[in-house]
C-alpha cells in the first residue's frame, strides 16, 4: 500500500501540487508565529479577528467551567444542551429566520442538507465554482448533478427547464465565491428558481458576519433575503469559531433535524463552541464599524495590487485573488512573499482550475495601514521578478 501511495505523492510533488501545512504557534490574528518568526497573515478567514477576541475567549472558557468540555452524545440522543438551543435561537434571530439548525461544521452542513433535500431521481444545479462541500453533498445525495458555468443564469434556467420531470430540483450557490471573491447574481438566480419551481439554497460561508448593513450576508447586501428559503452559513470564518448552520422556516429546520445524517449521526459540538459563537454573533450585531473597516482595507489592497499590474479577477469584497497562472508561478510568488514575512499560500488545482493558480489574499479588520503597505511592498518585488522572468523567457525564444 505505502508504495502506491508514495508514488502518488511523488506525482503530486513533480506537478507542484503537493501540500503540507505550516505550523502556526500562539493565537490566530493578523500576525502569526511560524518557526520562531512573526509573519503577517493575509490568508486567514478570521476576517473580523474574532478567533481570539477577549469576549469570545471569556464566553468559551466560562462555558467550559460551567458545562464542561464534551457534549456526550449526538443531538437527538442526549447531546442537546442549553447552549446548543441558545445558539440556534441566536442564529435564527440574527438571520431573521423562523428557525436555525447547528452542524459541527459548514462542510457537514452542506453534506447533510443537500443529501436530505434531494436524492436519486432529483436534480441539483450548482455553479461551476461552488465550494467542494457543496459538490460532495450533491454526490452523496445521489441526485443528478448539473453544473452551470460560473454565474451563467441563462444556463441555469436551461437546466431547470430540462429537468422539469424531476420530482425535486434544488439550486445551490455560494453567495460570495470562496476562491474568486465575486458575488453570485442572487436576485436573478432567485427569480429563475421561483419561476421554474425549484428550491434554492445559498451558502453564505464567507459572507456571514461581513456583508450587508447587519452583517447577515450577501442576500442582505443585495436585498433578497426574503427570496432565499435555505440559507447556510458557517461560524468558522468571520465568526472566528467553528460550526455550520442553516437558517430557514420552522418546517425546513424540523425536517433537517429528522433527515440530515451529518446532524443526526455525529456527536453534538462541545457546548463551549456554542457560547463562543453566541458572543461572536453579538459582536457582529453591535459593531458595524468592524466590517466596514474590513471592506475599506480590502479595497485599499485590491487597488494597490491593480496599480502594480496584478489581475484581481473581478473580485469586489474581502477575498482578493491575485492571478499567477501556472501552479509553479503561484508557488514562486508565495515563497517570495514568505521570505518577505507575508503568509499568503498559493491556491492551486484541484482547488482552482489549471492555469488559474493564484495567491489568495484576505484582509482582516485588524490589519493596520502599515501591514497593508508591507504587503503591497512585497508584491512590488514579486511584480519585478516575474517581469524579469518573462523577459528571460522571451530572450530564450529563438528568432526566426
Ligand atoms: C469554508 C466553506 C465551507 C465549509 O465551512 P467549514 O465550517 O469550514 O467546514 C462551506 N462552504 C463554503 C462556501 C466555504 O467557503
Amino acid at each position: 500500500m505505502e508504495e502506491a501511495l508514495a508514488q502518488e505523492l511523488d506525482s503530486l510533488r513533480t506537478r507542484g501540487l503537493y501540500r503540507s501545512p505550516r505550523l502556526v504557534r500562539e493565537a490566530q490574528g493578523p500576525r502569526v508565529r511560524i518557526d520562531g518568526k512573526d509573519y503577517l497573515c493575509f490568508c486567514s478567514n478570521n476576517y473580523l479577528d474574532l478567533a481570539a477576541h477577549p469576549e469570545v475567549k471569556d464566553a468559551a472558557s466560562g462555558a467550559i467551567m460551567r458545562y464542561g468540555w464534551g457534549s456526550g452524545a449526538s443531538r437527538l440522543i442526549s447531546g442537546t444542551m442549553e447552549l446548543h438551543t441558545a445558539l440556534e435561537k441566536e442564529l435564527a434571530d440574527f438571520k431573521r429566520a423562523e428557525s436555525a439548525i447547528l452542524f459541527p461544521s459548514g462542510y457537514m452542513a452542506n453534506l447533510g442538507v443537500i443529501s436530505a433535500l434531494v436524492g436519486p431521481g432529483d436534480t441539483v444545479a450548482v455553479d461551476k465554482l461552488d465550494h467542494a462541500s457543496i459538490i460532495d453533498g450533491c454526490r452523496l445525495s445521489g441526485a443528478r448533478l448539473r453544473v452551470y458555468p460560473h454565474g451563467n443564469t441563462g444556463k441555469l434556467d436551461k437546466i431547470l427547464r430540462e429537468s422539469s420531470g424531476s420530482p425535486r430540483r434544488l439550486v445551490v450557490t455560494d453567495s460570495i465565491f470562496s476562491m474568486d471573491g465575486d458575488l453570485a447574481p442572487l436576485e436573478e438566480i432567485a427569480r429563475i428558481a421561483r419561476q421554474r419551481g425549484a428550491w434554492l439554497m445559498v451558502d453564505e460561508a464567507h459572507a456571514t458576519g461581513v456583508l450587508g448593513a447587519g452583517g447577515r450576508g450577501a442576500a442582505e447586501l443585495l436585498g433578497v433575503e426574503e427570496e432565499i428559503p435555505i440559507s447556510l452559513g458557517t461560524l468558522s470564518k468571520a465568526l472566528g469559531g467553528s460550526g455550520g448552520f442553516v437558517a430557514g422556516s420552522s418546517v425546513l429546520i424540523d425536517y433537517l433535524r429528522n433527515k440530515a445524517r451529518s446532524f443526526i449521526y455525529t456527536t453534538a459540538p462541545p457546548p463551549a463552541t456554542c457560547a463562543a459563537a453566541i458572543a461572536a454573533i453579538r459582536i457582529v450585531r453591535r459593531d458595524a464599524v468592524l466590517r466596514e473597516s474590513l471592506i475599506s482595507k480590502s479595497d485599499r489592497i485590491r487597488n494597490g495590487l491593480a496599480a502594480l499590474g496584478f489581475d484581481t479577477m473581478g473580485s469586489s469584497y474581502h477575498i482578493i485573488p491575485v492571478l499567477m497562472g501556472e501552479a509553479s508561478h503561484a508557488i514562486e510568488a508565495s515563497d517570495a512573499l514568505f521570505r518577505k514575512g507575508i503568509l499568503a499560500p498559493a491556491i492551486r488545482p484541484p482547488t482552482v482550475p489549471r492555469g488559474k493558480s493564484r495567491i489568495r489574499i484576505t484582509a482582516t479588520a485588524a490589519h493596520t495601514d502599515e501591514d497593508i503597505e508591507c504587503l503591497l511592498e512585497a508584491f512590488r518585488d514579486v511584480a519585478k521578478s516575474s517581469a524579469a522572468l518573462h523577459q528571460e523567457v522571451r530572450a530564450n525564444v529563438p528568432k526566426k
